[in-house]
């Protein structure tokens, strides 16, 4: 008999959107409003001192660092984090630097997820939650957030969408150890408040749960809202790890470096899976990192404060990219946080020929025929479902907005060429 290759905790897990969907978007070479990354640079102060890291020929910054963070990274962290959640923060326990927020996150589902455990996930979720589950062990549980459009004749909003509690807490059984956090949420862009998680939070305590919360887009939540960090609420410091990215916080998803925080007693099994996996993140890139965290302590919350100019930059483009969805029938649903906003695609379906394989969620087939007939790029929802899922949301795709305004523009062109051009009901 032929023997086994593969792991079996590989099964189930060999797909990916982002390997498909990026080698797609080149090589039909897009207009890419898919794959979450800025097509601009980030601060000029911190791509100079990566480059003054790695050209210094006195510095070590070409060779190792401490293993679970660059001592000047993890001292930064703590100083700008510790008032945020309300907490002492040691930066030798309490934070652990990985290879991006990714890597933060693969080592808290090993370190906290054993075979048979459940893991809550809330639906549409950032899709490495399931694979990483299900390769330490772990059973997913699945808890839907549902569109509930508001009565008073606002548009649609991501933050309509809800999660129903008394279901929430259906899911839980003996089982269950962790539930996963998504806020600002990859794909809607829903930012959940502060009621919200008081009442995950009660959840949490009352089941004994442990809390990851992913965190990255934390600096980009918009129309004056507040990013609150479930960590920071009563009961929930001792059971959460959070993470976080510097992609995200400083337009650099290249460098991956990103971040777990939580109490020792938590990060320390963490730092056993990075220290036995990928042991440390390049170094010239936390110094970077390092000195743009110290330069945005002295200003933050200022209106010259980098978060507070991406988040304003960012709120324009969602602006602009929703009237301009709303302009061609895409029916999009306003975004609250984070990079992306999704849209209702119905309108273009006349406009597609009928796919021939019945498998396939709609959007995704969508997604595919719009790269290669139209040159534009963008995610199908369905990627954020699980697999029985996949198809209640099918109608849905998801745009990135953190793009240059002439990426934006070339977009707009393609988008309103189309809609021009359309035989189907025209937008109202
Ligand atoms: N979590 C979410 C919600 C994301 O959208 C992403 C994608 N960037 C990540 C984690 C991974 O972040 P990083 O690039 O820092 O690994
Ligand atoms: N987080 C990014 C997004 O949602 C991309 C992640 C990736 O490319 N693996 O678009």
């Amino acid at each position: 008999m032929a023997r086994r290759i593969q792991a079996r905790r590989l099964e189930g897990v060999d797909k990916n959107i982002w390997v498909e969907f990026v080698s797609l978007a080149a090589q039909y070479k897009t207009v890419n409003l898919g794959q979450g990354f800025p097509d601009f640079s980030p601060p000029s102060y911190a791509t100079e001192a990566f480059s003054k890291a790695i050209t210094d020929e006195h510095s070590l910054l070409n060779q190792y660092t401490r293993a679970f963070g660059h001592p000047p990274l993890v001292k930064a962290l703590a100083q700008m984090f510790g008032p945020l959640f309300g907490q002492e923060l040691n930066p030798l326990t309490n934070v652990l630097v990985s290879v991006g927020a990714y890597g933060a996150l693969f080592c808290a589902f090993q370190a906290l997820v054993d075979e048979g455990d459940e893991v809550i996930i809330i639906e549409p979720f950032f899709d490495c939650y399931e694979p990483m589950t299900l390769m330490a062990g772990g059973q997913c549980v699945y808890v839907p957030l549902r569109p509930k459009p508001a009565d008073d004749g606002r548009p649609p909003s991501s933050n309509d969408w809800r999660l129903d509690l008394a279901e929430l807490e259906a899911k839980i059984t003996k089982k269950t150890k962790v539930l996963v956090l998504n806020t600002p949420n990859n794909p809607l862009g829903k930012v959940f408040d502060k009621e919200e998680l008081e009442e995950i939070s009660h959840i949490c305590v009352k089941h004994d749960l442990l809390c990851i919360s992913d965190e990255v887009y934390e600096w980009l939540v918009y129309d004056g809202k507040q990013h609150v960090r479930i960590a920071s609420l009563p009961g929930m410091w001792d059971r959460t790890i959070t993470v976080g990215s510097a992609g995200k916080t400083f337009s650099a998803t290249g460098w991956k470096v990103g971040w777990a925080f939580g109490p020792d007693c938590l990060l320390k099994h963490l730092r056993v899976v990075h220290q036995n996996s990928v042991y440390h993140c390049a170094t010239g890139a936390q110094e970077a990192v390092a000195q743009g965290f110290q330069k945005e302590l002295e200003r933050l919350g200022q209106p010259d404060c980098y978060f507070v100019q991406l988040r304003d930059e960012l709120q324009k483009k969602r602006d602009w990219l929703y009237h301009c969805l709303t302009e061609v029938g895409m029916k999009p649903m306003m975004s609250q946080g984070s990079y992306f906003m999704i849209a209702d695609i119905s309108r273009f379906k006349s406009e597609v020929p009928p796919p021939t394989d019945d498998n396939i969620p709609y959007d995704n087939y969508f997604t595919k025929w719009m790269m290669k007939h139209k040159q534009l790029a963008s995610i199908p929802v369905s990627a954020f479902y699980s697999t029985p899922h996949k198809k209640q949301f099918e109608n849905y795709i998801r745009f990135c907005f953190v793009k240059e305004d002439a990426t934006l523009k070339a977009a707009e062109k393609i988008l309103k060429k189309w809609s021009s051009e359309s035989t189907g009901p025209k937008a109202q």
